[in-house]
């Protein structure tokens, strides 16, 4: 049996479920996490679709994107920030904080060249993306 984490926005106007495994997670250092989040990183855990159900308040999600590449949710009575869909990728981050049960384990940091908060918590340190993300693949010291 794939084991099952409850979410919540920031009301509880909308729950979600995440279940099984992510396909990875660790923290986004962009300036547009920045921007849209107002924080200095996104702790993302990337899910397939199928691993993501709304189970209440579908209605009340509202979705931006600025590009293709990101449609971010997030709550219409809260404003709390729920998950970005990636469709390019084919995934779902649903942010770490949505899911507060789930053990996040950061694997890696994507967008470091872009950082404004250093971290260093011995976990590798992507200029931007890895190669098979369609970054450059670079590595940058923390
Ligand atoms: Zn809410
Ligand atoms: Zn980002």
């Amino acid at each position: 049996m794939e084991k099952t984490y409850q979410g919540s926005c920031f009301c509880g106007a909308v729950q979600l479920t995440v279940t099984g495994a992510p396909a990875g997670m660790g923290y986004c250092h962009c300036e547009s996490c920045r921007k849209w989040s107002a924080g200095p990183v996104n702790a993302f855990t990337l899910w397939p679709p199928a691993a993501v159900k709304v189970t209440k308040g579908a209605d009340q999600i509202a979705t931006y994107q600025k590009t293709d590449a990101s449609h971010r949710k997030w709550c219409k009575t809260c404003g709390g920030h729920l998950m970005t869909d990636h469709p390019g990728m084919g995934l779902i981050d649903v942010y770490a904080a949505t899911i507060p049960d789930f053990p996040f384990a950061p694997g890696v940091h994507v967008h470091y060249g872009e950082t404004k908060l250093r971290i260093a918590d011995g976990v590798a340190k992507m200029k931007d993306l890895p190669k098979e993300m369609g970054g450059s693949g670079v590595v940058l010291a923390e």
